[in-house]
């Protein structure tokens, strides 16, 4: 991480999504080795149910989501996500010491509201980290830059395949960058609330930076031009947390 707000936030997301769990920093590198074959999950990254603060203020990235967008997108939609999970763990006894991973890994065993609200809880917590503010010349660097070039040709044509998926991508739904165990990375989308770790997706794998293309995460901005926001968005994309999804990924 070169930016030290960048550190801070993860650092504090990270003991905080350890902290409720009741697991300790020691055992997060230990994690990924314990997991069986039968779990899907393949980083050590663990969401709690609770929503976690937003990483920067309402208007920071006003030149690409509007201050009205980011609180109503935040303390509307995305708390109602956690609060409606936060029901059905409750109903559906699940152990609050589970994290919303292994749910989504399990997820056809439950309801739709299950469902529909982990999916949308577990999206948005890594929706607003994968965003800070404004940059020019926003690219990914390292490591996950040679994978993506490895893997796309070139990081032009990784942009135009994301932001392909994102434009034809039929009603609400959600476009990722994921990697499977041994780091090959995809682009793929899903519909509603639904992504990757679920084990009803299409898509399977460890979601890296996802994208939000529901209209209410740019409407009042953008109206009907969801293209524009898409091309936007690229330049609000925190690659530094992206690179660490990756570098944390098992394998
Ligand atoms: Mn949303």
């Amino acid at each position: 991480m070169s930016n030290k707000s960048d550190r801070r936030n993860f650092l504090k997301n990270t003991v905080k999504g350890t902290v409720a769990l009741g697991i300790g920093m020691s055992s997060i590198s230990s994690f990924a080795e314990s997991c069986t074959s039968t779990q899907r999950v393949i980083s050590p990254y663990k969401t709690g149910f609770e929503q976690q603060p937003l990483p920067y203020a309402f208007n920071a990235l006003e030149d690409v989501i509007d201050a009205t967008t980011m609180e109503i997108h935040y303390t509307k939609h995305a708390a109602t996500y956690s609060k409606n999970l936060k029901e059905a763990v409750t109903a559906e006894k699940i152990d609050a010491k589970n994290s919303v991973e292994d749910v989504l890994a399990n997820i056809s065993k439950y309801s739709a509201k299950m469902r529909n609200n982990g999916g949308g809880h577990y999206n948005h917590e890594m929706f607003w980290q994968c965003m800070r503010p404004k940059q020019n010349e926003n690219k990914s660097a390292g490591k996950l830059m040679n994978a993506i070039e490895k893997n796309f040709t070139s990081f032009t044509n990784f942009k135009t395949q994301l932001s392909d998926a994102g434009k034809n991508r039929f009603g609400s739904g959600w476009v990722w960058l994921y990697a499977d165990k041994n780091k090959k990375l995809s682009i793929g989308s899903t519909p509603n609330q639904d992504n990757p770790l679920m084990d009803v997706s299409e898509i399977k794998g460890f979601p890296l930076l996802g994208l939000d293309v529901w209209e209410h995460a740019y409407y009042l901005k953008y109206q009907n031009k969801r293209a524009d926001y898409i091309e936007n968005w690229w330049n609000v994309i925190n690659w530094n947390y992206v690179q660490q999804r990756f570098d944390n990924l098992a394998g």
